[in-house]
């Protein structure tokens, strides 16, 4: 047992890479009025209530991580917007932008609910969203997200721009679904004025549908056809995340790419993941995770709970563990991971 008084509150955390975490993404419901193929499947069973962090729980246990040193809180899901009450969340928030302790409060969305909330965030201080959007095609759009209207979420993305957030359009690459919209989601984006960023397709889960594997696309690929057409420019830009940014210089626009499944990232990582149950993974590649939920219940002093959140970061894996070429002839990938992008936030 460990008898050394613990440290003060405000020591900043660092893991055993000397890595300082700084960045918390929290999942505040597991729930979504969408159903994306790739993500959930279309019978989901969601978490009952009570196993879910109050709103004020949420904020105890953000707050600590921002008395820790956290400056960037990023809010998703499942939908982050459409738990019930989130607003008041994202009040609460806003005082430790308002304190300096905080130096960004975001959030990844789907963007069916913005029209409803954008001038609310806005207020709260969020000034960046990224918006999940693999396709403006509307049958497609239908088709992946299973439940979702393109038309719902292309006004919610127009209420977030006239309420002067700044919007990053996230999509994912879909082999035989987005290839043929490449171009046109790119010069979409030029002229709506939001960044793109590319994600490559994670085997997550057993979503009861086709191998995600079927439609891999290597981000490489898109690079290539990119410069085909322009020329395209590798910038320094890191955030301590597995984006890779590059600008086409005839437009001017900058292009991420997020290859999850790289090991390039790793040594970097600034960041944690937070479920709205309260477990903590350190790693979005490794199923290692620790309860914060108990020793927050356990007691109304936040002592513990720092203490509980310290031991974690000390168990923060150098790397992770994705690897497509662990893949067995039966079809079994070796680094696929059994819980859901729903449950960790993405
Ligand atoms: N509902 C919000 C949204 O869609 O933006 C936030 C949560 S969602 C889980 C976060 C991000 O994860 C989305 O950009 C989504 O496209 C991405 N995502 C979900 N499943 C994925 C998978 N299997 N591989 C890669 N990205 C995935
Ligand atoms: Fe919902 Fe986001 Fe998952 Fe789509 S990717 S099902 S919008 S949580």
């Amino acid at each position: 047992m460990d008898t050394r008084p613990p440290l003060p509150a405000s020591t900043p955390l660092i893991d055993p890479f000397a890595r300082a975490i700084s960045y918390l993404r929290v999942s505040v419901t597991d729930r979504c009025d969408f159903r994306c193929v790739y993500c959930m499947s279309e019978n989901m069973t969601f978490l009952p209530k009570a196993d879910l962090l109050t709103l004020e729980e949420l904020d105890r246990l953000c707050s600590a991580f921002v008395g820790m040193g956290v400056q960037k809180l990023r809010i998703t899901g499942g939908e982050p917007l459409v738990r019930k009450g989130i607003m008041t969340f994202f009040r609460a928030m806003s005082r430790h932008l308002d304190s300096g302790a905080l130096k960004e409060l975001t959030l990844t969305t789907n963007g069916s609910q913005l029209r409803k909330h954008a001038a609310e965030l806005a207020e709260c201080g969020v000034r960046r969203i990224n918006v999940s959007l693999d396709t403006l095609d509307e049958a497609k759009f239908a088709d992946i997200t299973r439940w979702g209207r393109l038309a719902q979420v292309l006004d919610g993305i127009t209420a977030a721009k006239d309420a002067g957030l700044r919007v990053k359009i996230n999509a994912v690459a879909l082999k035989g679904f987005n290839e043929d919209e490449q171009f046109s989601l790119t010069d979409w984006c030029a002229r709506e004025g939001h960044d793109l960023t590319w994600i490559e397709v994670m085997p997550m889960g057993d979503l009861g549908n086709e191998n995600r594997l079927d439609q891999y696309w290597a981000l490489s690929d898109l690079r290539a056809r990119y410069a085909d057409r322009f020329t395209v420019t590798d910038l320094p830009d890191r955030t301590g995340g597995p984006a890779r940014y590059v600008r086409l210089e005839e437009t001017g626009q900058r292009i991420g790419f997020i290859t999850p499944l790289t090991h390039n990232f790793c040594e970097s990582c600034n960041r944690v993941r937070l479920t709205c149950t309260g477990e903590l993974y350190m790693c979005l590649g490794q199923e290692d995770m620790a309860d914060l939920r108990a020793p927050l219940r356990a007691s109304p002093d936040d002592a513990a709970l720092e203490q509980a959140i310290r031991a974690a970061i000390a168990r923060k894996p150098k790397g992770h563990d994705f690897d497509y070429s662990r893949q067995s002839v039966a079809g079994k990938v070796g680094g696929q991971m059994s819980r859901h992008m729903s449950h960790t936030g993405g």
